[in-house]
C-alpha cells in the first residue's frame, strides 16, 4: 500500500532481538509503511543474560533493516519511554502473538503510560505465519541442532550454529 498513514509520526520498536526472527522483521516491514520513521531499539539490560552481545544484535538488525530507508537501529539502557521522548517518538510499538503476550504487554503499556503519558503504546498483531516464533524457543531448538532456517534470517541461523550443544 502506497503512502504514509501517519505522516510525521515516529515509532519506537523496542526489543531484545536475541536473536532477531522473521516475526520481528514482519512487524518492522509493516510498521515502516505506516510511520514516517521506525526506530528499532535493541535493549541493553545489565540484569539480563543475552545469547548475543549488544554489538552482535545491533549488527544483525542494521543489516536486516537495510532494505527499509526509514528504519534506524539504536541501543538503549534507559527506560524506553525516555528514549522515545528524547527522539520525539510519539508511539511505542509492540508486536503481540497471543493472549498471553497481550496480557503482559497490556500491563507494560499501563506502566509506560504512567512514566510517559505523552508516549502511546500501539499493539500490532503478528502475521499468522509468525505467531509461533519466539526467540527463547528458537534458541533452545538451535542448541539441540534443530533446523531454524524457516524462523530466522540465514545470517542469524549461521551465527547460532556456534551455540549448538548437541552434535
Ligand atoms: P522483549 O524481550 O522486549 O519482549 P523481543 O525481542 O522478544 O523483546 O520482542 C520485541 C518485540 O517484538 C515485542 O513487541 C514482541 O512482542 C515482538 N515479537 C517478537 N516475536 C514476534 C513475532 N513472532 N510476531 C510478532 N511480534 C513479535
Amino acid at each position: 500500500m502506497a503512502g504514509l498513514w501517519f505522516p510525521m509520526v515516529k515509532a519506537v520498536l523496542p526489543g531484545s532481538f536475541d536473536p532477531p526472527t522473521f516475526g520481528h522483521l514482519n512487524i518492522i516491514e509493516r510498521a515502516c509503511s505506516i510511520f514516517e520513521r521506525v526506530l528499532v531499539v535493541v535493549a541493553v539490560n545489565r540484569e539480563k543474560h543475552y545469547l548475543f552481545s549488544a554489538e552482535e544484535r545491533v549488527a544483525f538488525m542494521q543489516e536486516l533493516v537495510a532494505p527499509w530507508p526509514n528504519v534506524e537501529v539504536h541501543t538503549c539502557d534507559t527506560l524506553v519511554v525516555e528514549f522515545a521522548r528524547k527522539h520525539q517518538c510519539r508511539v511505542l510499538l509492540r508486536g503481540v502473538r497471543s493472549v498471553q503476550d497481550f496480557s503482559y504487554e497490556f500491563e507494560l503499556s499501563i506502566l509506560n503510560k504512567g512514566v510517559g503519558p505523552d508516549v502511546e503504546t500501539f499493539f500490532m498483531p503478528t502475521d499468522q505465519k509468525y505467531f509461533v516464533l519466539r526467540s527463547s524457543a528458537i534458541k533452545e531448538l538451535a542448541s539441540f541442532g534443530g533446523d531454524v532456517s524457516g524462523m530466522v534470517p540465514p545470517m542469524v541461523a549461521k551465527a547460532m550454529e556456534r551455540f549448538r550443544t548437541v552434535t
